[in-house]
């Protein structure tokens, strides 16, 4: 049944292939939530929504193994890379399917059996181009063991920020740099000062492409901030880029003169790329080369801002010389650093909450909801604990799962637990199936590829509670009143619709969750894309009142791991109305050090022996779990901890302005 629709172009490749590449880690630590929020999740909701629009869209990525970061942390933990990718590489995989995040192909570049010669091939055609060629150019070099110094073994001020920075790349302006060029640099294999040397390596003039890159920022979709740097970049007389590197891990170029060098591991990426798409072709049986990439190839990127310069100037010249008759359409999404606790998420220094230590089956897409609001679309944003923890219990326990709960509940109350049929309608009703209408349009219009937005498309999504919750309430007057029941029975399937396209419209973001209460509604797992606001079948069978969606299970991890008193989770959904008693008798009991089987119910808290700090703790507890503020003098006037339960009920319904009182009696 259509009651409203909408109309607007999720997709736009008509059919083409999509490959949607989120940059491959760097297996020298797991995924922490800075990366799990940028381009994994970006990446992941993005091919999700694809799909629901019909799209033959995949998700690519793999372990950047020949990363000199890789080496690094070898060093540092004693064993040799390929051990240390391995691991690594093994663990990111597994926090990446905790993330709910599964890609449909995972390129392990140091292991890939065909990877080394496509790479070669690759780099044999840029040198055959005649751009990429040797030269001599100012190096650095450790003073005291000789060794070459390159990204993670050197650091100094950016030349072009003045920022602290390491070798070859600046995160603050995202601006490469030459390390021979860096400002006071330092050495991280020992302490004294680097000694400037020549050194013969593949050499790729980037300033040539200038208008290359400008034309082919044109053709898509291409961030303002990608073009700004290009700009900035550009506006230096020359940008030589070295494309090998003396080192011993990684893939040794094809051709003579650079001996004892590696190909560069980001001029590596331009063509690990290629590969994924190939290697996923053979799998899936679709004939793709990475030798020869075709004109309808749809590629998206996302990356975080510090890999702005490879993905959107670097490669593009890279596919240029080395498939010329190739004219790659690719769309850029960039995030900026998510911070934590003000400062930037590392790998390197372990600065991070780490995906594992968050992210379970009942804790997923309360994360992902909180990660997909609070992402950095466009500027710097901040992780904090706490805000994690009041997204969780305000919004997804306290409005979502109680809305949700609350509707079940009338619904087997006043329908017998079915769908209403819709009788009689109001002026107010077509105006919520119209604003429901509205929602979609901009769940659509963010979830779409142009206007991509997670921040926006979570804010969105709870708004299609809020509304919801706004318009129960509303109605609630006449919910039980038998003159007016065409009306009640019309506003009720109207809620269930929302429910309905909010199963539908999450499934992006928080696929567990859209899978959950689609079943509770007695729909299938959201497949498509709604293209109209669609009521419930009347007479479905309506499982929402004793569902929990959200809020954790015991021995659930959560960030900042609060111990919840008794064990017993904070506003538990499935609660029988009017009912935090048993709760309370916990935490009375546990608050007052009573005995497991002392009977509080019927007892004063004063006569159970409370004193003014014990007060003062209760009403703290109070406060953490429930998020009710509740007066000292209020805990003594109870006559009872029964009392005092029911007062604690209607307190909560007040504060999350529940949408239909659930008869507390009174
Ligand atoms: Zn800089």
């Amino acid at each position: 049944m259509t009651a409203s629709t909408v109309d607007a172009a999720a997709t736009r490749f008509d059919g083409r292939p999509v490959f949607v590449f989120s940059t491959p880690p760097t297996p020298n630590g797991d995924l922490h939530l800075g990366h799990l929020s940028g381009p994994y999740l970006g990446a992941d909701v993005f091919v999700r929504f694809q799909r629901m629009n019909g799209a033959t869209a995949w998700h690519l990525t793999g372990s950047d193994d020949f990363q000199s970061y890789v080496v690094g942390r070898a060093r540092a933990e004693g064993r040799d890379p390929a051990a240390t990718a391995a691991h690594y590489s093994a663990e990111i995989a597994a926090t990446l399917r905790l993330m709910d995040i599964e890609p449909d192909q995972y390129t392990v570049t140091s292991v890939d059996p065909a990877y080394r010669s496509g790479l070669r091939a690759f780099f044999a055609r840029l040198v055959g181009s005649g751009s990429v060629a040797l030269r001599e150019d100012p190096g650095l070099v450790d003073a005291v063991t000789g060794a070459y110094l390159y990204e993670v073994d050197v650091s100094g001020g950016c030349p072009h920020c003045g920022e602290p920075t390491g070798g070859n790349i600046c995160e603050e302006c995202g601006e490469p740099n030459a390390c021979a060029d860096l400002l006071a640099p330092r050495s991280a294999r020992s302490d004294a000062p680097p000694r400037r040397d020549s050194v013969t390596r593949y050499s790729l003039p980037l300033h040539e492409f200038r208008a290359h890159i400008a034309a082919h920022h044109r053709t898509a979709r291409t961030p303002a901030r990608l073009k700004e740097l290009a700009e900035r970049l550009f506006a230096r007389d020359r940008v030589d880029v070295a494309v090998t590197h003396p080192s011993s891990w990684g893939v040794p170029p094809p051709e003579p003169g650079a001996d004892g060098q590696v190909i560069w591991v980001w001029p590596e990426m331009a063509y690990g790329f290629l590969h994924g798409i190939e290697s996923l072709g053979t799998r899936i049986g679709r004939d793709w080369r990475a030798d020869a990439p075709q004109a309808d190839w749809k590629i998206v990127h996302f990356f975080g801002f510090d890999n702005s310069f490879y993905h959107a100037i670097l490669y593009p010249v890279l596919y240029r010389l080395a498939h010329p008759d190739w004219t790659p359409d690719i769309d850029y999404h960039v995030n900026e650093f998510y911070l934590l606790d003000g400062e930037k998420f590392s790998t390197s220094r372990r600065h991070a909450i780490w995906g594992k230590d968050v992210l379970g089956p009942h804790s997923v897409d309360a994360v992902r909801f909180f990660l997909s609001r609070t992402r950095s679309e466009g500027r710097r944003t901040n992780f904090e604990t706490a805000a994690y923890e009041a997204v969780l219990r305000d919004r997804l326990v306290g409005a979502w799962q109680r809305w949700l709960n609350d509707l079940g509940a009338r619904i087997d109350e006043l329908y017998s637990g079915a769908a209403p049929e819709p009788a009689t309608w109001t002026p107010e009703h077509t105006a919520f199936l119209g604003r429901l209408g509205t929602r979609l349009s901009a769940l659509t219009e963010c979830l779409s590829p142009d206007g991509f937005s997670l921040n926006q498309a979570a804010e969105t999504l709870d708004g299609i509670v809020e509304d919801a919750i706004r318009f129960s309430r509303s109605e609630s007057p006449v919910a039980r009143i038998g003159r007016w029941r065409d009306e009640a029975r019309t506003a009720t399937a109207l809620e269930l619709a929302a429910a309905r396209l909010l199963a539908y419209t999450a499934a992006p973001v928080m696929p567990r969750f859209a899978a959950g209460l689609a079943a509770a509604l007695g729909v299938a797992v959201p497949a498509n894309w709604p293209r109209a606001v669609t009521l419930v079948e009347p007479g479905t069978r309506i499982d929402l009142a004793h569902r929990t969606f959200f809020g954790g299970q015991p021995g659930d991890r959560q960030p900042g791991d609060r111990q919840p008193g008794d064990g017993q989770p904070p506003v538990r959904a499935g609660l029988p109305p009017a009912s935090l008693l048993p709760w309370l008798r916990g935490l009375v009991r546990s608050t007052l050090q009573l005995p497991e089987d002392e009977p509080v119910d019927d007892r004063a808290l004063a006569d159970l022996g409370m004193e003014s700090l014990h007060a003062v703790a209760l009403q703290y507890q109070i406060l953490e779990e429930i998020a009710v503020d509740i007066p000292v003098e209020d805990l003594f006037g109870a006559p009872d901890v029964d009392a005092l339960a029911r007062l604690l009920d209607e307190r909560t319904a007040e504060d999350a302005a529940r949408p239909v009182t659930q008869g507390v009696p009174g």
